[in-house]
């Protein structure tokens, strides 16, 4: 059940205290506050966790702060887009606006590798006016052989370089609270120089246990990326975890589902489905071509495939962009089939930019059509 308290309610008013105090204390249930920053007001929504069932519409509504109350039928509680609930969850990240309605790319490092590419990185993606990017420091690997990323050691100089070149949040994959502790640990010696995403890898999709713990965490939002063996309902019902432990600041990546259909792709690549996703939740969706075409190769004009699939992404309202790129490609440590060399980021956030206009325009041309 959600309760929308009246618009710009005064967090300090009694008729806010009585209505919080009030709903404190049903029986069996939990209730999370979550706020969004509208356009032109603050929304307040009281999220009822448990069994609401014998809960009165007309008790709650009758509460002095209460705008309306809204019953969830859906499987997805907190994340599901209720009919009459048409608001997406829109945050606000070190500056950075996260929504359903904007788009933002996260360009950067699959691994860490060392301090010299680091610092091409970030220049070049300052150079090109980008406050995003990705950096892999903890990296879980098929074989226990492989390399498994630097860890806590790269994280001085990603941070410190990151703030060097105004990157405001770097994309991060974690396994383990450890590794959460480590990330609060080296922020805070650096001084907060920039801000971190953590990412939920495709193989912790169903970790609950991981879930329950970034969720249980407010200060960084979460990349949640979906099983790439699992249905995407099950997938939204791993997201719905983080948001159940009370995080609602999650985005959802597609980066691809393994199929023997997939190849020559690494995974068959799963963007039909951003529409799903910004239709039956209020997350933004996130895609990542890299890790679902998994090459660069390319078609008789010259785009590569990847590049398309961001196109297919964006055309059809993808809001973020994780892609792998590096300094010199051959030499990365991992996934170096499918990173775009440095020199071709220009290109490819011209090319995203041609895709995401011709998504505004058919937004504009669907509103005309349906208005007519
Ligand atoms: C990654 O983004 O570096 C990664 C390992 O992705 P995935 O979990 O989707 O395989
Ligand atoms: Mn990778």
């Amino acid at each position: 059940m959600i309760v929308i308290l009246k618009p710009s309610i005064d967090i300090h008013s009694s008729e806010y205290r009585f209505t919080l105090d009030t709903l404190s204390q049903l029986p069996g249930i939990d209730i999370q506050m979550h706020r969004t920053q509208g356009h032109l007001e603050v929304i307040h929504e009281i999220y009822l966790i448990g069994d609401t069932e014998h809960i009165s519409i007309e008790n709650i509504e009758a509460l002095p702060g209460v705008s309306r109350v809204i019953r969830i039928s859906a499987q997805y509680q907190i994340l599901g887009r209720h009919p009459k609930a048409t608001q997406g969850f829109e945050f606000t990240y070190n500056g950075v606006v996260f929504s359903q309605n904007n788009l933002n790319v996260f360009a950067g490092l699959c691994a860490v590798d060392n301090i010299e590419n680091v610092e091409v990185m970030m220049r070049s993606l300052h150079a090109h006016g980008q406050t995003c990017t990705r950096m892999g420091a903890y990296k879980p690997r098929t074989s226990p052989y492989a390399f498994q990323g630097l860890g806590k050691t790269c994280l001085p100089y990603v941070f410190e370089k990151a703030g060097k070149y105004g990157i405001k949040v770097i994309a991060m994959e974690v396994t383990h609270q450890r590794h959460i502790e480590e990330i609060i640990e080296y922020l805070n010696q650096a001084g907060n120089p920039t801000g971190v995403m953590l990412q939920i890898g495709t193989r912790n999709a169903q970790n609950f246990e991981l879930l329950r713990e970034v969720g249980s965490q407010k200060e960084f939002p979460v990349l949640f990326k979906r099983g790439y063996g699992i249905t995407l309902g099950e997938s939204l019902h791993a997201a719905e975890y983080l948001a159940h432990a009370g995080n609602h600041n999650i985005i959802f990546c597609l980066r691809g589902v393994k199929s023997l259909f997939g190849p020559p792709h690494r995974n068959m690549v799963d963007f039909g489905h951003v529409p799903v996703i910004r239709r039956l939740t209020k997350m933004p969706v996130c895609i990542d071509p890299s890790h679902s075409v998994g090459s660069l190769e390319r078609t008789p004009e010259g785009l590569s495939d990847i590049f398309h699939a961001t196109a297919q992404g964006v055309i059809s309202g993808a809001n973020m962009v994780l892609v792998d790129f590096h300094p010199f490609p051959p030499t990365a440590v991992v996934d170096s089939k499918q990173a775009i060399p440095i020199t071709n980021l220009g290109w490819y956030l011209e090319d995203i930019a041609i895709a995401r206009d011709a998504f505004e325009k058919r937004v504009l041309l669907a509103r005309k059509k349906l208005n007519a």
